[in-house]
């Protein structure tokens, strides 16, 4: 893969990986260790699971499928609660996220996209250093992007901006919340602590590794319904853990679509999710599968 004719590298961005990436790492050694150190309890299991959904569902239904392919059309107490939780999941903020997948869209599994995780070398070691790229590698060495040209849409758009400019902040209340939560369930120090490690750190660092999951093992292995153009996968294992997000050959079939779904077994809560914000009246303008748009299998 040649890289010469690709933009420069942001320097920043680059930086700022190691701290997007370590800390919550660090914070899933701390978790574990205070769990040995002070035992585990169902508080602190159930800040996680909820923070884990919350932020999963403002990934998947809210950065991927509302701001990025922008699959239905939602009331603004709901744009904003999916900027929010999209954001406290900690994979940058709003702009960041909406370019850099419409440029996998755009050019998925070429040398232009920013996540590929295509051999890049020969044998096992340039697979494996392929997929390491397209899971977390790319985050160290990601390119400028002219948010202009790739996320004009939401530019213009004020509330979801001012989530865009305090990312740092909204991070920060995801992982400080289920502390504050935990202390006032528990009221004990174990409640904070736990609150803050397992419903904050563990539960970014494990909803990170799954939605990077989608982009590495999610166009290397799994199973190909539709013939796209591009790599990708549907990995039926992956599907609760990314909230739907797994069925991603479904999704590059027809990337439009607030459903990943196509039979009655694909898990798909994302979806479900949005169809319920739908019945309320909090969502409106679903695109929903028809049968007659369906690209060749
Ligand atoms: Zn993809
Ligand atoms: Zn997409």
């Amino acid at each position: 893969m040649s890289d010469t004719a690709a933009p420069e590298r942001d320097v920043l961005a680059g930086r700022l990986a190691y701290l997007t990436v370590g800390l919550p790492t660090l914070g899933t050694a701390a978790a574990i260790a205070y769990a040995y150190a002070d035992g585990l309890t169902a508080l602190d299991l159930t800040l996680f699971a909820v923070m884990y959904l919350l932020t999963a569902l403002g990934v998947e239904a809210g950065m991927h499928r509302y701001f990025t392919h922008r699959s239905f059309a939602a009331a603004a107490p709901v744009k904003v609660g999916l900027a929010v939780a999209g954001s406290m999941a900690a994979q940058g903020p709003i702009v960041f996220w909406v370019a850099n997948h419409r440029l996998h869209h755009a050019y998925a599994d070429t040398d232009r996209d920013p996540h590929s995780p295509q051999p890049r070398g020969p044998g096992l070691r340039g697979r494996l250093a392929g997929l390491w790229h397209g899971h977390l590698g790319w985050l160290f060495e990601v390119r400028k992007t002219e948010w202009n040209r790739h996320c004009r849409d939401w530019l213009s758009d004020r509330a979801v901006m001012r989530v865009n400019q305090h990312y740092f902040w909204v991070v920060l209340a995801g992982i400080v919340a289920p502390g504050l939560i935990g202390g006032l369930v528990s009221w004990t120090w174990h409640g904070v602590i736990g609150g803050i490690l397992w419903g904050g750190f563990a539960r970014i660092f494990a909803l990170d590794h799954a939605t990077w999951a989608v982009n590495s093992l999610g166009h290397t292995i799994g199973f190909r319904e539709f013939r796209t153009r591009d790599e990708s996968r549907n990995i039926g294992l992956l599907a609760p853990a990314t909230v739907g997000g797994s069925w991603h050959n479904n999704h590059h079939a027809r990337p439009s679509l607030a459903q990943t779904r196509r039979h009655w077994w694909q898990f798909d809560i994302a979806g479900r999710f949005i169809r319920i914000l739908e019945q309320l009246g909090l969502a409106s303008n679903v695109r929903y599968v028809d049968a007659e748009s369906e690209p060749a299998r």
